[in-house]
């Protein structure tokens, strides 16, 4: 067999590297592209990120992985959703669920229907009319039935998993596949006189190693991205100016939830990521707004449970690089951009792009257009995720530090002001056709910020109210009744694991 065409070189072995290196080796054709990956242990990875979104189930069966093994191995737990503490006002509570919520009718979508009845105390919050805002309330899980009746299979669900083990579950996964793995240290890279193309890296013990195409994931440094091709970073701290976070690992108590928190302190939010064997704790704050010690102070007086290492701080700066792919050499993971982990986007991000690349793959040498398409796309995914974020800031009513008075008056994108003005004069939405996030997951964050829309569908008029409530009502009495026949989450949890894995 001769060479392939392309030689892929990975730089970097956290969760983005193997992903992609894995995903890579399963899709691509070995006659078309042949990968390595380049990691150094001296440098390790970054080893948080623990909560993700339901796409990574796809990415996951895509190559062919036995979900029971994968959430052995990985300490994982289901996750329903993110329960948000605080945002509103303080004291409020409500869920992002994955789902959707009640039933859709003559092509109005549910929240009208409920929104002319909302000031009914019997018709009652909306959150009730979501099977896993319910699920997750009792504690309890089980996987959607695809076949099953419309509300069995209204939800999704993602994993809530430890950081440091998916990267090696897919190593050897990737291995298997033909990826070979070179240890070392990349000092330096070598480009093309005349196209400024990546030509090889070169290690510290000399070593060079030639490729055609590279994936830059070697972490916040964008070594060949940034380092090496100045792609450039566009800056959105003025939207989102958290830039700092201190994470600590707790022991976990009690019944594991299946959900991550999301609580809103003075100065900026905490996480809670219950995993199989511990729970997962951070701040992300704001260094204008707070010092490290007293952002370590606040989260090490929120942890209840005994702590299993020292609070680790870690800085970012929010934005993205502002071309992912540029000359020959794609940045995925944290080289390509970071948008704080508020709503778990990031593995989902490390997922799009190397989707996309894939859909995108060079055949031969001119691949212009392949790479201005990527951009475009993946553009589109970071700016929403990023307007998606900054709703959860400007839609508080919290005014009661420097911080939320700041976010507060914030002025947000454009494309996020239209979103907001529309839904809270009409209860409409531009609809995404793809990517994130779609209505449900607008809805959840909007209403559970006390945006309420002035207007509904005209349509919903032509229902008798009478009626209306009937319905609303034994729809939720059905969501009750399914709700209560689901297993707890954890014993659910645990019998997958352990009677399912390979
Ligand atoms: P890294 O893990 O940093 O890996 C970089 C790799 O590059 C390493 O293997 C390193 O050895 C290698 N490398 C670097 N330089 C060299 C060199 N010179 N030579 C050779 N190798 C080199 N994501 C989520 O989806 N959900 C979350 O809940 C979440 N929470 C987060 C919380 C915080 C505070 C932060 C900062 C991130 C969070 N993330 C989360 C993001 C998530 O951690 C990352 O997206 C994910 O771990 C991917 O990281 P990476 O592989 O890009 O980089």
């Amino acid at each position: 067999m001769g060479q392939p065409r392309h030689k892929v070189v990975v730089v970097g072995g956290g969760t983005a590297g193997w992903m992609t290196a894995a995903a890579i080796a399963t899709a691509i054709p070995s006659s078309l592209a042949s990968v390595t990956l380049i990691e150094s242990e001296a440098i390790g990875i970054i080893g948080v990120g623990e909560a993700t979104l339901p796409h990574l189930k796809r990415f996951n069966d895509n190559l062919g992985i036995d979900e029971a093994s994968f959430m052995k191995a990985t300490s994982a737990t289901f996750k329903l959703g993110i329960e948000f503490r605080n945002w509103g006002q303080q004291g409020d509570a409500y869920f992002h669920p994955f789902g959707d919520y009640g039933v859709e009718n003559h092509g109005v979508d549910f929240h009208h229907f409920w929104r002319r009845l909302a000031h009914d105390p019997e018709v009652g919050a909306f959150s009730t009319y979501s099977v896993p805002v319910m699920a997750a309330a009792a504690g309890k899980f089980k996987h959607p039935e695809t076949n099953g009746e419309r509300l069995a299979n209204s939800y999704g669900y993602a994993y809530q998993l430890d950081a440091t083990r998916y990267a090696p579950f897919l190593r050897t996964l990737a291995e298997a596949r033909g990826v070979t793995r070179i240890e070392g240290f990349v000092v330096d890279t070598r480009r093309h006189s005349e196209t400024g193309d990546i030509m090889s890296v070169v290690l510290d013990d000399g070593r060079e190693l030639e490729g055609t195409l590279f994936v830059d994931c070697s972490g916040f440094r964008g070594l060949l991205i940034e380092q090496a091709l100045q792609s450039g970073y566009t800056n959105w701290q003025h939207w989102l100016p958290c830039d700092r976070a201190v994470a600590m690992p707790s022991e976990a108590r009690g019944a594991t939830a299946p959900y991550t928190q999301a609580i809103a302190e003075a100065n900026g939010w905490r996480w809670r990521i219950p995993l199989q064997h511990r729970m997962g704790n951070g701040l992300v704050y704001s260094s204008q707004f707070m010092d490290a010690d007293d952002a370590t102070s606040c989260l090490l007086g929120a942890v209840s449970e005994p702590e299993l290492a020292t609070p680790r701080q870690l800085r970012f700066t929010t934005g993205k690089r502002t071309r992912m792919w540029h000359h020959n050499c794609v940045a995925i993971g944290l080289s390509g951009g970071f948008l704080e982990p508020l709503e778990s986007t990031s593995i989902y991000l490390i997922q799009a792009a190397v989707e996309q690349l894939i859909a995108h793959f060079p055949l031969d040498d001119d691949y212009a257009a392949e790479r201005e398409s990527f951009n475009t796309l993946l553009d589109l995914e970071f700016t929403r995720v990023r307007d998606f974020l900054v709703l959860h800031y400007v839609a508080t009513e919290r005014d009661d530090t420097e911080f939320w008075r700041y976010m507060r008056h914030l002025d947000p994108p454009d494309s996020l002001r239209e979103r907001m003005d529309l839904f809270c004069r009409s209860g409409h939405f531009n609809e995404y056709q793809q990517g994130l996030f779609l209505r449900p997951s607008w809805l959840a964050v909007m209403l559970g910020q006390r945006l309420v829309p002035e207007h509904y569908d005209v349509r919903v008029d032509a229902i008798d109210p009478g009626q209306l409530k009937q319905r609303l009502c034994e729809l939720k009495a059905r969501i009750q009744n399914a709700v209560q026949q689901m297993p707890d989450h954890d014993h659910y949890l645990r019998a997958f694991c352990q009677e399912r894995a390979a």
